[in-house]
Formats: structure tokens, C-alpha cells, sequence
């Protein structure tokens, strides 16, 4: 099973719950927002992407979205 995480970083107000949550993969970034760690930019979408070959460390990633106070994040899983 493969999973896709998705940061907003123009909807990102930098409370930085997700760093303590998953710190593997968000970090505190110069803005004061965060980067998602190995992430593309979709320009469509206009946010950033990882895509997961397993759910090694998909709590951690869920707790990161469920924590973030203006939904920035977004965990889902690909079929
Ligand atoms: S929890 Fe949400 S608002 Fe806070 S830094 Fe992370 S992405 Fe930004």
C-alpha cells in the first residue's frame, strides 16, 4: 500500500505540532512555516508532496494531520 502526504504551505501558520509529531518529515522552516521533508511541488494543486511506500510511519503522519489546527496536512492512502 502505497500513501501520499500533502502539505499546504500557503494555508501552514506555523504552530509546529506537526515537527513534534512527525519530525522524520516536517521541519521548521526559515518563514517560520514548515517544509515537508523530500517533498515536490504539484503546481496544480499548488501544494507539496511525498508519496510513501509503506505505513512504516503512517501514525505519526495521521497525528501530524489531526493535530494541525488549519488542515494544511493531508494523509491518504493510494490504490
Ligand atoms: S501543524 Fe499545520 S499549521 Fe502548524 S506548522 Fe504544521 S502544517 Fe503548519
Amino acid at each position: 500500500m502505497q500513501y501520499k502526504v500533502t502539505l499546504d504551505r500557503d494555508t501552514c501558520i506555523g504552530t509546529h505540532s506537526c515537527t513534534a509529531e512527525a519530525p522524520k518529515y516536517f521541519r521548521k522552516a526559515d518563514d517560520g512555516k514548515v517544509d515537508l521533508f523530500n517533498a515536490t511541488f504539484n503546481e496544480e494543486d499548488d501544494v507539496w508532496e511525498l508519496t510513501l511506500d509503506d505505513a512504516t510511519d503512517l501514525l505519526d503522519l495521521q497525528n501530524a494531520e489531526d493535530g494541525c489546527p488549519v488542515d494544511a496536512i493531508e494523509v491518504e492512502e493510494l490504490s
